[in-house]
């Protein structure tokens, strides 16, 4: 026997319908739902990314249907196409069933109803049940559009010239610091989970000079938030060779415009479902931290509780400043107190209070840090002192500086948080496909 590859597709689309106007074709999907009427039944048939309506009656052909023919229940279905009419006129198809040929029988039925246009149960209950409720189609739909916004982001950075990479998860160190870093015993020792991919990103910038990875990274939120996961995927991209920090942020400009473009192209019916309103790019404002502070407690009189970062409410407060000035669904904020970002950030040589970094925030939520890094070893080296680290810890991370590297600089984007609020949901977790908390690890 030989294999050569070549395999039919899985069933045919609703596009090409048209094609087939009146002849017998026969596709394969999982029956959704069973509408029984007076004298015929619509049998909605489920494919990867559509619903297909069938009629049955008993006029069409000699096929009679059996109580064997259950909602879940895997099928092919042989049927004429036929053109009829919506209400507002326009044409429509439907496949008129002649035979209903079932390849599965589920053992029981779904503990959630999921043939209604959503599933109406409250969110742990519909993460409860997952692998079941995601068979809605406006529940399966926001993963389709993930999917548009890692492949945007993946098509967009391989044109301008990226290398995809994969830096490993399991970790002498972390890459933050911090509190936030799950600890692994691995063989004795201990290690830990990568919260970012960052050093290994900056190493690859001195090889491949544009590098991007799109993955997995872990961190140890001890709270339970509406923003975050334990697990959550970030699109990160890093460059060489940059003029300065703004060549960064121009750089994801230009990835969410191709996104949001191509979710409007090839992710109609999602965007349509989910009602989502994409975003309009054309230029997205850019504000210093210390203006945004300022703005915050003389236009909206906010006090701050903390003059060196944002907490939500903050960003929620410029996200409306971003939609009412600008009338931009982004913001991005510069120029961080150097107190609170990492150790390889670098600091602004005309204010060394104040670093060559930036947030993106989207429609009032954080969803993407980025900025310049330190490329000269002496100066990441007494960096590193300052804050009391010892670089000899770092020495493989160090190799970058030691042995020479362009000035460059990056970002991390949660793919996550880019979903949730383009969907306007409340918790990050409607964006998740399996999110990982502090109270759930399963499924
Ligand atoms: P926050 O201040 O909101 O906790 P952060 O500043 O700690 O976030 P970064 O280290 O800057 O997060 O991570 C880069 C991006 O990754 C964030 O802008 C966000 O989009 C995403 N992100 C960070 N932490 C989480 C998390 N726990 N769950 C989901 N996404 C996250
Ligand atoms: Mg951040």
């Amino acid at each position: 026997m030989f294999i050569n590859g070549e395999v039919k597709s899985n069933t045919v689309a609703y596009a090409d319908f048209e094609k087939y106007e009146d002849q017998v074709i026969t596709i394969t999907g999982t029956i959704h739902n069973i509408r029984m009427m007076s004298d015929f039944a619509f049998v909605i048939v489920r494919t990867a990314r559509e619903t297909i309506q069938c009629v049955y009656a008993e006029s069409f052909s000699s096929y009679r249907m059996t109580d064997d023919v259950k909602e879940e229940c895997a099928a092919k279905i042989t049927g004429k196409i036929v053109a009829g009419e919506t209400k507002d006129g326009s044409k429509r198809y439907e496949l008129q069933i002649h035979n209903i040929e079932l390849l599965s029988h589920p053992a029981e039925i779904p503990p959630v109803v999921i043939t209604k246009k959503q599933v109406n149960c409250d969110l742990s209950t519909k993460l409860d049940f997952r692998p079941v409720t995601l068979r809605n189609p406006k529940e399966r739909a926001i993963f389709k559009l993930q999917e548009g916004i890692q492949r945007g982001f993946r098509e967009y950075l391989t044109q301008q010239n990226f290398t995809e990479i994969h830096s490993p998860k399991i970790n002498f160190a972390g890459a933050e610091g911090g509190t936030n870093v799950f600890k692994l015993d691995y063989f004795g020792k201990q290690v830990y989970l990568a919260q970012s991919p960052q050093l290994y990103k900056q190493a690859m910038v001195a090889v491949y000079e544009r590098v991007f990875e799109i993955a997995p990274v872990f961190r140890a939120e001890h709270h339970d938030t509406s923003r975050h996961l334990n697990e959550y995927i970030s699109m990160d991209f890093e460059m060489g060779f940059i003029d300065s920090f703004e060549d960064i942020m121009n750089m994801e400009t230009g990835v969410l415009k191709y996104i949001m473009n191509l979710l409007k192209t090839e992710y109609k019916n999602e965007v349509e479902l989910l009602h989502v309103e994409l975003p309009e790019i054309t230029e997205i404002p850019v504000l210093k931290f210390m203006d945004a502070k300022e703005i915050l407690m003389k236009t909206f009189k906010y006090k701050p509780s903390d003059m060196k970062d944002f907490d939500p409410e903050e960003e929620q407060l410029l996200g409306k400043y971003a939609k009412k000035q600008f009338n931009s669904d982004f913001i991005f904020i510069t120029h961080y107190p150097s107190k609170k970002r990492p150790f390889y950030t670098m600091d602004d040589p005309e204010d060394p209070e104040y670093t060559l970094s930036f947030d993106l925030l989207f429609r009032g939520l954080e969803i993407t840090s980025g900025g310049q890094r330190i490329h000269d070893y002496n100066q990441q080296v007494e960096k590193m002192q300052k804050l009391g680290m010892n670089p000899e810890e770092f020495a493989t991370y160090l190799m970058l500086h030691k042995y020479g590297a362009p000035p460059h600089g990056g970002l991390g984007l949660g793919l996550e948080r880019l979903t949730m609020h383009l969907l306007g949901a409340k918790n990050v977790r409607e964006a998740t496909m399996f999110p990982r908390d502090i109270n759930r690890v399963a499924p």
